[in-house]
């Protein structure tokens, strides 16, 4: 009896501690299952927010792939294999108009065929400013850089006039063309466009025919209506009708005349000088180039104006300088 009760004891005992080790069992399951619900809840929110940055990223690319394939399709449509490239140097620097006229440029030079635009800042550095607008430009492009040294830089109040602009930056470019397209099966002619003046789409069918050096006239330089290249009837060229330092031997603004890469590439120390006086720029390159008769006179015979030395107005901003003074500006994160 004492035996069985005793046995009857042990069984309960032995059943109760087998039930609370089920119980400990199942409440320990328990704690696992919400630990692994709450785990679970924790790795979608962060799955959730992966695949958000992901959506955003790939939005990013999307765009960029878009711009690039845009200008990419443009260029090809713009390609002609048999004709030659236009080369056009651009010396730019910052200041409140520069995307504006970059923007204007660059929408003309987006009608033209086989056209390379080389945009060269005026700066230590290439700003984002410019390799943004060159992105989005359609065009084939090189974006290149360089300071004018501080003691050729304009100062403050000094005139325009005084002191030569875009020298480094033209000669860099013309570095560039030498290395980069030194081979002769590299056709082209170079043309320097400053970013002030307005082009018409027709004076890039007369670029692409110059063999050596060719000119034409320019609107609105010089003190004239239009300065331009005299010709015989021969059609060659005999002098211009500038009134401007008539002396120079190539009386001509920057914006009047292009020259095919063999010429560079013959001459390869011609380039823009700092030592010539005021306005003989022109003169100091052409004349390392080429001889007066051997010009080709372009542009029907030098009767019509197809670019314009066009310059624009500073704008006047006041009323930046006094939000400038509140610590704000108007173009906090967005190019102007
Ligand atoms: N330029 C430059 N740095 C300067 C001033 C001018 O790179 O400090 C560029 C300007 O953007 C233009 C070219 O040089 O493409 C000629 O300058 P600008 O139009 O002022 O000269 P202008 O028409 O009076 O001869
Ligand atoms: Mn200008």
């Amino acid at each position: 009896m004492t035996n069985t009760f005793s046995n009857y004891k042990l069984l309960e005992m032995l059943n109760k501690k087998r039930t609370i080790l089920y119980l400990g069992i199942i409440f320990i399951i328990i704690i696992w299952l919400v630990n692994i619900k709450k785990r679970d809840a924790a790795q979608y929110q962060a799955l959730n927010e992966a695949l958000k940055q992901t959506r955003h990223q790939l939005k990013i690319q999307t765009d960029s792939y878009n711009v690039l394939k845009e200008r990419f399709e443009s260029i090809c449509d713009k390609w002609k294999p048999n004709e030659p490239i236009v080369y056009a140097i651009t010396p730019t620097y910052k200041r409140p108009v520069q995307r504006a006229e970059l923007t204007r440029l660059s929408n003309t030079f987006r009608l033209v065929n086989n056209f390379h635009w080389i945009v060269v800042e005026d700066a230590e550095s290439k700003s984002t400013l410019v390799a943004n607008l060159l992105l989005k430009s359609h065009l084939n492009y090189t974006h290149l850089s360089i300071a004018t040294p501080a003691e050729w830089k304009r100062q403050l109040k000094e005139p325009k006039w005084k002191k030569p602009r875009g020298v480094k930056q033209r000669n860099i470019a013309l570095e560039w063309l030498r290395t980069e397209r030194a081979r002769k099966e590299h056709d082209g002619i170079v043309y320097f466009a400053d970013d002030d003046n307005t082009y018409s789409v027709d004076l890039f069918d007369e670029i692409r025919v110059v063999k050596g050096v060719g000119v034409w006239p320019v609107g609105l330089v010089g003190g004239l209506l239009v300065e331009k290249p005299l010709t015989d009837i021969n059609g060659k060229v005999i002098g211009w009708n500038s009134a401007w330092r008539p002396e120079r031997p190539f009386p001509v603004d920057m914006a009047g005349f292009a020259i095919n890469l063999n010429v560079l590439r013959k001459h390869p120390n011609a380039a823009f000088s700092w030592t010539v006086s005021r306005g003989f720029q022109e003169s100091a390159i052409l004349s390392q180039v080429v001889t007066l008769e051997q010009l080709e006179p372009l542009a029907d015979n030098c009767t019509k104006v197809y670019v314009w030395h066009t310059r624009t107005e500073e704008p006047v901003l006041k009323a930046e300088e006094k939000l400038k003074n509140r610590g704000l500006r108007s173009d906090m994160n967005i190019e102007v």
